[in-house]
C-alpha cells in the first residue's frame, strides 16, 4: 500500500486517466451502521482481524461500523463536464434514514472549488438509484424540486427508473435494523427523479450507453436493477466508475460478502466478482461510490479472492 491511505481526509482530489480528469468531491462523511450487520457473510471477527489497515478510514473499531463517504466523480473528458452519482442532497426527507434527512452541506461550494459550476454541467450520471446517489439530481428553489443542473442530460437507468416508480409498486428484499430499501428510499421517486423527468432532462437508458469516446455506461444489474457501471478507456489507461458494486475493501477479501439493502444478492455478488476480475485483468483503476480514505485502488487476483496493488495517487486541488 503507498503512503494515501496514511494522509488527511481531503474533500477534492484529482487524477488524470488518458485525456480524462476525474476529480473526487466529497458531500458526507460518517459511519453507517456495525459491519458485520451491512455485510452479509461477514462476522466481527472479519473486521477485527483487518483492523491494522481498516482503521481509521473503512471502520471505527469502537462502534465496529463501516465507514463511508457520499460523493460525487467529476470528469471532464472531451470538453465536456460529467458528474457520477450526486450524493445525498440538502432538504431531502428521509423518515427513515435520519443521518441523511434535511441535510444542509455546502457541496455546492465544494463543487466550485473543484471548478464546476452547476449551469456548466452536460451529463449527470446516476450509476444506480438509491436516495444515497441521486440526491443533488435536484435542489428546492421556491418550495419545488428543481434539476440542480439545468443544462445537463441525467443518464438513469432505465431499470432502476421503473423499479423506483411508486406506480409500479417496490418488492421489498434486503433490510438492516428493520429498514428495507423501499422504506429507506421513501420520496426519492419524487423529489430527485420525477423533477429531472418532468423538465425533460432524463435519458433513461438500457444495456448500454456510450458517452463519448472515452467512457462507456454498461448495465450491471444486481445491487439493484438497473446498477451499472461507467467504464474509462482513454489514452491506454483504464478505470471502472463500479457505484455500489463494492462497498469496502473487505470485499475484495470476502467477494461474497454482500450489502444487506442489495435487492438481489446472488446476482450483485456475481457481478462484483466479474467487474474485480476484469478490473485485475486489465489493470483498471477501480472508484467505488463510497470508499472514504484512499478512494480508488488498483487490484489484483489472490486465489480465489483479491487484494490491493496500489490505492489511487490523487493529488490535493487547489
Ligand atoms: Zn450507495
Amino acid at each position: 500500500m503507498s503512503g494515501t491511505a496514511c494522509e488527511p481526509e481531503r474533500f477534492v482530489d484529482t487524477i488524470e486517466m488518458g485525456e480524462v480528469t476525474i476529480t473526487r468531491v466529497v458531500e458526507w462523511q460518517g459511519a453507517i451502521a456495525p459491519a458485520e450487520e451491512v455485510f452479509l457473510g461477514t462476522t466481527a471477527q472479519t473486521w477485527q482481524r483487518n483492523r491494522n489497515w481498516l482503521e481509521p478510514h473503512f471502520w471505527d473499531a469502537r462502534s465496529t461500523s463501516f465507514k463511508a463517504y457520499m460523493q460525487t466523480w467529476v470528469l471532464r473528458s472531451e470538453g465536456r463536464t460529467i458528474l457520477v452519482d450526486t450524493g445525498v442532497g440538502n432538504g431531502k426527507e428521509r423518515p427513515s434514514m435520519p443521518p441523511w434527512s434535511h441535510l444542509e452541506t455546502d457541496f455546492l461550494d465544494r463543487l466550485a472549488a473543484a471548478g464546476v459550476a452547476p449551469e456548466e454541467v452536460d451529463v449527470v450520471v446516476n450509476t444506480h438509484v438509491h436516495a444515497d446517489h441521486v440526491g443533488w439530481n435536484t435542489q428546492l428553489v421556491d418550495g419545488r424540486w428543481v434539476p440542480t443542473f439545468p443544462n445537463a442530460r441525467y443518464l438513469i437507468p432505465r431499470a432502476d427508473f421503473e423499479y423506483w416508480n411508486p406506480l409500479n409498486g417496490h418488492a421489498k428484499h434486503g433490510s438492516l435494523g428493520g429498514i428495507n430499501a423501499a422504506v429507506g428510499n421513501q420520496y426519492m421517486f419524487e423529489d430527485s427523479l420525477l423533477p429531472v423527468h418532468e423538465h425533460g432532462r432524463a435519458v433513461l437508458w438500457e444495456d448500454s450507453h456510450p458517452i463519448d469516446r472515452n467512457l462507456v455506461l454498461e448495465s450491471a444489474p444486481g445491487h439493484t436493477p438497473g446498477s451499472a457501471v461507467l467504464a474509462l478507456d482513454s489514452g491506454g489507461e483504464r478505470a471502472l466508475f463500479v457505484g455500489d458494486l463494492l462497498h469496502t475493501p473487505v470485499q475484495l477479501l470476502e467477494p461474497d460478502a454482500e450489502a444487506c439493502l442489495s435487492e438481489d444478492v446472488p446476482a450483485a455478488i456475481r457481478q462484483r466478482r466479474r467487474m474485480l476480475e476484469r478490473a485485475a485483468d486489465t489493470s483498471a483503476l477501480v472508484l467505488p461510490a463510497h470508499l472514504p480514505g484512499p478512494g480508488a485502488a488498483e487490484v489484483r487476483r489472490n486465489g480465489g479472492a483479491f487484494a490491493i496493488q496500489r490505492w489511487a495517487p490523487f493529488s490535493p486541488v487547489g
